[in-house]
């Protein structure tokens, strides 16, 4: 059985005062029946993984560098990351695939130096609407996994987010048809590279999940919670998609 997962990206949005959305998140649910991750920026990570201590939510980053320590200014390792109390890196989001040009080998990598300082990879892969309306999406979603996925992953330590490009922030959601043919592909991904551990894998969906349409989509086989961004922002407003994945 796998433990589903509600996880926020904050993305580049929050400063101190919002620890208080934490804090309420944590009050509304206390002993969730489901695994609540926030990764907000960097900035916020220390705060937020003191103030979560005693806490069901955990604390993520957004990205990391590959390596652990160097010449990069402006990045931050997998392991600096771990030290500020994150447990979990959110990596390869189509944000930073389209504005920073990162490769599914960069992902690898990334997602590599994620598992060594021992957090949890949040591989994100997904499709822009026009390879959806070339009919590549399940070639694109598929090299994708296989390409930034390392053979260290495990369902421990990398949790897959199916998020289709066009859906992130506008809005628009693919019907349940197409969210459950992706996922149901991707499982098969999985067990056919890791055997039954591929079962054990989390496969979030990602891309304009709100408190009205969470949980149809969670009713579909093979989503095991969602990645949540706009949405994520207030304990007002992930505090009922929280709910819908704890009565899936
Ligand atoms: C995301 O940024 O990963 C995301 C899914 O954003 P939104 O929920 O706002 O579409």
């Amino acid at each position: 059985m796998r433990r589903k997962l509600a996880a926020g990206n904050w993305k580049m949005n929050g400063t101190l005062t919002r620890v208080t959305e934490v804090m309420a998140l944590c009050a509304a649910h206390q002993t969730p029946s489901v695994d609540v991750l926030i990764c907000p920026p960097a900035t916020l990570i220390p705060a937020l993984a003191t103030a979560t201590t005693d806490h069901a939510v955990a604390i993520g980053g957004q990205d990391c560098h590959a390596a652990v320590s160097g010449a990069h200014t402006g990045d931050i390792s997998a392991h600096m990351l771990a030290d500020a109390g994150a447990t979990h890196v959110i990596i390869g989001h189509s944000e930073r695939r389209a504005d920073r040009g990162e490769t599914s080998a960069d992902v690898h990598a990334k997602a590599l130096a994620a598992h060594t300082a021992t957090l949890t990879a949040v591989i994100c892969i997904g499709e822009t609407l026009a390879q959806r309306e070339a009919g590549e999406t399940l070639d694109v979603v598929g090299t994708q996994l296989r390409d930034s996925t390392p053979d260290s992953a495990t369902g421990e330590n990398t949790v897959i987010a199916y998020e289709p490009v066009w859906a992130i922030g506008t809005g628009k959601v693919p019907t349940l048809e197409q969210i459950g043919e992706v996922h149901a592909a991707l499982r098969i991904a999985l067990t056919d590279r890791f055997g039954a551990d591929g079962n054990a894998f989390r496969i979030l969906y990602g891309g304009s999940v709100k408190a009205s349409n969470a949980a149809e989509i969670f009713a579909v086989p093979d989503v095991d919670g969602a990645l949540v961004g706009g949405a994520s922002l207030t304990a007002e407003d992930f505090s009922p998609i929280i709910t819908a994945l704890e009565n899936a």
